[in-house]
């Protein structure tokens, strides 16, 4: 990694990595940020609540009853700016295939990713719209 200047996609997704540090789920913790046209950073994210919502003790201890009620990052993140308003999204974690869909949606152009979702549709979905979906694995806060 070059010690000089931090990239675009490496800022982004640095930014992302300290968003996730603030995931309330002790299983998966995603975060995700969102940049301007002008490289400028529109807000961060990451998964979670409603907000507002504060689960009843032992919420957490079931991973498959719980999962239906986490906002995903991206979906957390898209609520922040309109379509159109947003170029380049970062995420922890490669977008699963409904979270790809509402970035396509929101007219994201470019999405960067560190880990692989091997069970998301996303690169399929970016091939078919064309926008850049692309691995960043390196980066200063891993
Ligand atoms: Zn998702």
């Amino acid at each position: 990694m070059s010690a000089s200047r931090l990239s675009i996609p490496q800022y982004a997704m640095a930014l992302a990595h300290v968003a996730s540090l603030r995931s309330e789920d002790p299983y998966r913790k995603v975060g995700a940020a969102a940049l301007d046209f002008d490289n400028r950073v529109i807000g961060t994210a990451y998964n979670g609540l409603a907000p507002g919502y504060n689960p009843p003790p032992g919420f957490w201890d079931d991973r498959d009853k719980r999962q239906k009620f986490m906002l995903h990052a991206e979906v957390n993140l898209c609520s922040l700016f309109r379509r159109g308003e947003a170029k380049i999204v970062a995420t922890t974690t490669m977008p699963c295939t409904a979270c790809m869909q509402t970035l396509c949606a929101y007219g994201i152009k470019e999405i960067y990713y560190r880990e692989i979702y091997h069970v998301s549709d996303a690169p399929e979905i970016a091939a078919l719209y064309q926008v850049k979906l692309e691995q960043v694995s390196e980066f200063p806060i891993c």
